[in-house]
């Protein structure tokens, strides 16, 4: 999917925030200033949550309350997936909210079966371009969601 510019990828997250469901794990994927965190800002805006928020990358995680709670990780300075079992990964995923996991090819092996990976790269300027794989029953519907999106919002 080509976002045109950050609204495109703020609507994006807006409209996939307001479809999320607990324990739905998105796993993202991009170098540095791809959208990753400004996705997420979005979708935690669409998810209801009134919270600012802010790059996971020093802390590894961030959690919003709202109606969903949402688990906002970074994986960017985690060694390897044991880590992320430290700073009680695997408990989150099993708690009622939506997690995301920004840098998630680090960590994939500590990932859920189901989840929607959404893979993000760009080019000079504000385009960016959004790869989706879902790799479960639940995911797809997410997956769904987002073809609906890139038909009608876009
Ligand atoms: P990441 O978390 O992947 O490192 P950020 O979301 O922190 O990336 O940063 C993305 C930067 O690129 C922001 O400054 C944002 O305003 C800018 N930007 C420009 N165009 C887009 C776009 N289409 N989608 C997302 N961010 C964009
Ligand atoms: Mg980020």
């Amino acid at each position: 999917m080509r976002l045109k510019n950050v609204e495109d990828t703020r609507k994006l997250g807006e409209y996939l925030g307001q479809r999320v469901q607990a324990y739905d794990c998105l796993a993202l994927i991009g170098d540095l200033g791809s959208g990753k965190t400004t996705f997420t800002q979005a979708l935690a805006k669409g998810m209801g949550i009134q919270e600012v928020v802010s790059s996971a990358t020093f802390t590894l995680i961030n959690i919003y309350e709202g109606d969903l709670p949402l688990f906002h990780f970074d994986a960017y300075r985690l060694e390897d997936p044991e880590e992320f079992f430290e700073i009680g990964g695997e408990e989150y995923l099993n708690t009622r909210g939506v997690a995301v996991v920004e840098w998630a090819d680090l960590v994939m092996e500590a990932l859920p079966e189901d989840i929607l990976i959404l893979s993000w790269t760009r080019d000079l300027g504000d385009e960016r371009y959004l790869q989706v794989e879902a790799t479960g029953k639940r995911s797809r519907q997410l997956e769904e969601e987002l073809r609906k999106f890139e038909d009608t919002c876009l």
